[in-house]
């Protein structure tokens, strides 16, 4: 990402057995997505001699929260949270349309209830032609999947997924979870004709072979090959029917 003279790093950081906390840093600040852990983030930090300049949290999990209390000694603004959730404080409140500003990036706000009653996602725009947007989408959106429905509604859910997919194709969707090689066992049984599937099924496990992330991925790319993003597609649809799906309801 280059925001003006600035060139701003994304990196996962692994955490616990198949998180990642999202880390933006421009070699000097980070922004850090989702602490469920403060150690790896600590360490991140130290390596690379940055300060720790915002904290962005999606959902109240405890893999997402758990690190904040770890690293509030070491932060110099703010935590921005969703405004429906209890996280742990202090915190700066956020809904649907606000914006969350660090390191002179803002992050528009998107209300994303289906995983958390209050679940938010964190999108920011190119800040010129050319450059691919950001997406920090928690536990709502996954590589080939989605995230189980703890206190939504699978109409929320696919409400929620319905306002990622309008996002630009080229959106880096920055997931928290390693969750893609088991989605995509699901997603091959749902939609077993999807060449695109089958093509990006053999890229990511050569990634997990290597020890590589399979994210981010991008809008363009779970538009093609997750089914929850697919809901219209003849074998998407053919395959909830047989597992009793009612015809027409969307819900
Ligand atoms: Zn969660
Ligand atoms: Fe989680």
């Amino acid at each position: 990402i280059i925001d003006g003279l600035r060139v701003m790093n994304l990196v996962a950081l692994p955490a616990f057995s198949d998180n990642y906390i999202w880390m933006l840093h421009d070699d000097r600040q980070a922004i850090v997505v989702d602490p469920g852990d403060a150690a790896p983030v600590l360490a991140a930090l130290d390596a690379q001699g940055l300060a720790l300049s915002a904290i962005l949290v999606t959902h109240h999990h405890p893999d997402h929260v758990g690190g904040l209390a770890g690293l509030r000694h070491r932060l110099e603004g703010p935590v921005y949270g969703p405004a429906r959730e209890a996280i742990p404080t202090p915190f700066t409140p956020l809904t649907d349309g606000d914006t969350a500003s660090a390191l002179g990036l803002n992050f528009q706000v998107i209300d994303v209830p289906g995983h958390t009653a209050g679940h938010i996602a964190y999108f920011l725009p190119p800040s010129r032609e050319g450059q691919a947007p950001v997406l920090f989408c928690g536990d709502t959106l996954f590589s080939g999947g989605c995230g189980r429905l703890f206190e939504g509604t699978p109409a929320q859910m696919h409400q929620s997924l319905g306002r990622l997919a309008a996002l630009p194709g080229a959106t880096r969707v920055c997931c928290a979870h390693e969750y893609t090689e088991s989605n995509l066992r699901f997603a091959q049984a749902v939609e077993p004709g999807n060449g695109a599937l089958a093509d990006y099924t053999a890229t990511c496990r050569q990634l997990r072979a290597n020890g590589q992330p399979t994210l981010p991925s991008s809008i363009a790319t779970e538009l093609a090959i997750n089914p929850f993003m697919r809901c219209d597609a003849p074998d998407v649809i053919s395959a909830a029917r047989t597992r009793g799906a009612a015809d027409g309801s969307g819900a």
